[in-house]
């Protein structure tokens, strides 16, 4: 048996959906634990290119079970429409599961999200709003529902009464827009929920059955580690845990049953949204590695918006490593630095005249200044190499770096964005 959670290092768009996607070919469950439809996986495959907003990246392997663990956001709406755009595109019907404990959005959800950020101008966080902050936040204050109570339109509406009085309060006087009418919110729920029920399920016995079987279980995570709401850069941070140390919660998994935590660690640095990003490019150098980054461009999956890029930045990625208790690292995105003739890497930050190599807290990153290596470049393409031992000298000098200033072996090294574009490196 092995349960391999996929995780991000850094701030998010590492590759995950990609890394997910090649190795849920041997697996048989893959599971979402965290998040919800705020980020983008993109996959590349036979059947084309997908950003799966929600659905698990195992989706295009039909013999893979796909979980909703009860740690994610569920935006009903969305399920539907990734599930759509999938048969629409031919792939075949994937085995889907959510967890009746899986808490759903609620129709306010995005409006406030919308809403806090109009009413923080310049203030605001750049948030996709997705409905993230304020689903978790409801979540935690214990006014959430979950997909398991949809059903029983009565004991939905009793429950619903309260907390549509309260938020119909600040749409009115905190934000001055129109209210909402708890009927119309129940029949929406009620009808977003009978089109969903068939996959919704037990989901944590199918899970416990599955770890005596000894069955392969893959865990994806959503964003990186320094999105991590304790030990990210907050409040640049997401509203759930974007850590290896969650996935079993969310998944509804017991603790000790992770084998493997893989840190998909990108090979440059790139941020979407507001907060502190120490190796941040501007200007020429930060379009031409925007533009030659990703599969088509460094732009988000959900939102289109230009992503902020930088150089591979060794005190973050050693912390998000770290944090994330990786024990192999997936290096994504290598081929992109084919260009550079010198490729500059941030080892340690100057703050206030001192140098340090341990990742700080928000405040103090604003004042951190890179502090710049060169490495050599390789100045070819390398989307065709498949083994190691073929890779250019400075290449593999590269992959030496990563594992020298993270501590951690990379196990996986991806070339390009297409599934087959991956080594896999012996051990
Ligand atoms: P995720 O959220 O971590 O899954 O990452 P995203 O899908 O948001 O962003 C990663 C981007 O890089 C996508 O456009 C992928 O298609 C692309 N990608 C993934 N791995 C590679 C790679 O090794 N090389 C290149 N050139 N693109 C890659």
């Amino acid at each position: 048996m092995a349960v391999t959670c996929v995780v991000g290092a850094n701030w998010g768009d590492e590759g995950k959906g990609k890394m997910v996607d090649y190795l849920a070919e041997k697996s048989d469950v893959v599971i979402r634990f965290q998040g919800g439809s705020n980020a983008g996986h993109t996959v590349i495959n036979q059947y084309g290119k997908f950003a799966l907003h929600l659905l698990p990246s195992g989706v295009f392997y039909p013999d893979v079970v796909n979980i909703l663990g009860p740690g994610v956001a569920l935006d009903m709406g969305e399920l539907i429409r990734e599930l759509d755009d999938l048969k629409k595109r031919g792939v075949p019907e994937p085995k889907v599961m959510v967890s009746e404990r899986t808490q759903v959005m609620l129709p306010w959800h995005k409006l406030f999200d919308t809403y806090e950020e109009e009413r923080l101008g310049a203030r605001q966080f750049g948030s996709t709003r997705s409905g993230i902050a304020p689903f978790y936040s409801d979540k935690y204050a214990k006014v959430g529902v979950q997909a398991g109570e949809l059903f029983d339109k009565e004991a939905l509406r009793d429950r619903l009464g309260p907390i549509v009085e309260a938020k119909n309060v600040l749409l009115e006087h905190l934000y001055h827009k129109p209210t909402m009418n708890l009927d119309e919110v129940v029949d929406r729920l009620y009808e977003d929920g009978m089109k969903i029920r068939h996959l919704i399920a037990d989901t944590s016995s199918f899970l416990h059955d599955a770890v005596k079987k000894g069955k392969n279980i893959l865990l994806e995570g959503q964003l990186g580690a320094l999105r991590d709401p304790d030990h990210g850069i907050y409040p640049f941070s997401t509203s759930s845990s974007t850590l290896a140390g969650f996935a079993t919660v969310g998944a509804g998994l017991p603790p000790w049953a992770i084998t493997e935590v893989i840190a998909v660690v990108k090979a440059y640095s790139s941020a979407v949204g507001a907060g502190p990003f120490v190796t941040e490019l501007q200007g020429e150098a930060a379009h031409e590695l925007r533009e030659r980054g990703g599969d088509a461009g460094e732009y988000g999956a959900k939102t289109g918006r230009p992503r902020r890029v930088g150089w591979f930045d060794a005190v973050a990625t050693r912390y998000g490593c770290r944090m994330q208790g990786a024990t192999t690292i997936a290096l994504t995105l290598l081929d992109v630095l084919g260009y550079l003739d010198k490729i500059p890497v941030c080892t340690a930050y100057e703050i206030d005249g001192k140098q340090t190599t341990e990742f700080p807290l928000t405040g103090t990153l604003d004042r951190a200044k890179p502090v710049l290596e060169e490495l050599p470049g390789w100045k070819q393409a390398i989307s065709h190499i498949r083994t190691f031992d073929q890779l250019p000298k400075q290449a593999k000098d590269y992959v030496a770096f990563v594992e020298e200033q993270t501590g951690v072996r990379v196990g996986w090294i991806s070339v390009g964005p297409r599934r087959e574009q991956t080594i896999m490196r012996n051990r």
